[in-house]
């Protein structure tokens, strides 16, 4: 077994992404010889123990993150400045701070300025994920063959950027860096903007009359079954992250109305070639998804 990349692992949150990386600590022993577990609830951290995925659980971030060589902040990013104002004066002096959420220029904005000096900062997103959430839900082969995207703000470290690129590779992730602002937008299409398409079409759904609304459920068809799955994902996460992309999400979804409107009017004109042709696109990309092992 190789050495362990890191003394003390600390993640701040331990729910889908944190457990899973604590399930992985846990079986593989190579990614930190210490795992310490915070979360928001007494609740959660009792469970921890239970499953056996952490070596010691703390309430209090600031506990939680003495002598820690790495900590990953992995609660929803609405919580990271707060978070990150407690546990800043306590990190040690060479600590890696990174985190694994879904927005990235929100969290350079909120947490850069609050990273003492000799301590590395180098945000994070794993590009894996479920509808399920909290320490239950994590399972060890969550980041196999997935994308986990490098976000460093200009002038980090580049041995502290190594360092969680290992971290994510011993997960099983493939690990790319990205710039801030690119990475919001290609989140915005590729994840964020699908989530907000799901819980709208739920919410309309669900806004039918009683009668048909228990018919969508009875008949659902794989079209919506799909959405529903999507929708199922956590509110808290969610509203964190809709809140922390505004621009990029906005431009997104200005640009899906627009093409929106197109396809509306084709069908209104019954315009068969655009119809067919926008549902061969839908097919190409699928495609290409499973080419690529990514479907
Ligand atoms: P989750 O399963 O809901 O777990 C969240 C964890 O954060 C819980 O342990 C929770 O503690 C803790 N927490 C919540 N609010 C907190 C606060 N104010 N202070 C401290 N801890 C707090 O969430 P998740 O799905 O793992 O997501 C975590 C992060 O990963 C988010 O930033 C998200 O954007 C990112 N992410 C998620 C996915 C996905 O598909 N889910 C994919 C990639 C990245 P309690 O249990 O005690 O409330």
């Amino acid at each position: 077994m190789a050495e362990p990349l890191f003394r003390r692992l600390t993640l701040l949150g331990i729910g889908l992404i944190g457990s899973s990386i604590a399930r992985i600590a846990a079986e593989r022993g190579d990614l930190a010889a210490e795992v310490v577990a915070n979360a928001r609830t007494q609740a959660t951290l009792d469970r921890v123990m239970e499953l056996g995925i952490a070596d010691r659980v703390e309430l209090d971030p600031v506990r939680a993150v003495e002598g820690a060589d790495c900590v990953i902040l992995c609660a929803p990013v609405g919580a990271y400045a707060v978070l990150a104002e407690a546990i800043a004066p306590h990190l040690a002096p060479g600590c890696i701070l990174s985190d694994v959420g879904s927005t990235k220029q929100s969290v350079i904005r909120d947490v850069g300025p609050l990273v003492p000096e000799g301590v590395h900062f180098v945000p994070a997103h794993p590009l894996a994920g479920t509808e399920y959430s909290g320490p239950d839900a994590g399972f060890v082969t969550l980041f196999e063959g997935r994308y986990t995207l490098i976000v460093p703000p200009p002038g980090t470290d580049e041995e502290a950027i190594e360092r969680v690129a290992a971290l994510w590779r011993r997960c099983g992730s493939m690990v790319e860096r990205m710039e801030p602002a690119h990475h919001d937008r290609v989140l915005a299409i590729v994840s964020h903007l699908p989530h907000l398409l799901a819980f709208t079409i739920c919410g309309t759904a669900d806004d039918l009359a009683d009668e048909s609304r228990s018919e969508v459920l009875r008949f659902a068809a794989s079209g919506f079954r799909d959405f529903t799955r999507i929708a199922a994902s956590d509110p808290v996460m969610w509203r964190d992250v809709f809140l922390n992309h505004r621009e990029a999400l906005r431009e997104m979804l200005a640009r899906f109305l627009e093409d929106a409107q197109a396809m509306a009017r084709a069908v209104r004109w019954g315009d068969a070639g655009y119809i067919e042709d926008k549902v061969e696109r839908g097919r190409k990309i699928r495609r290409s998804l499973i080419e690529l092992k990514q479907a």
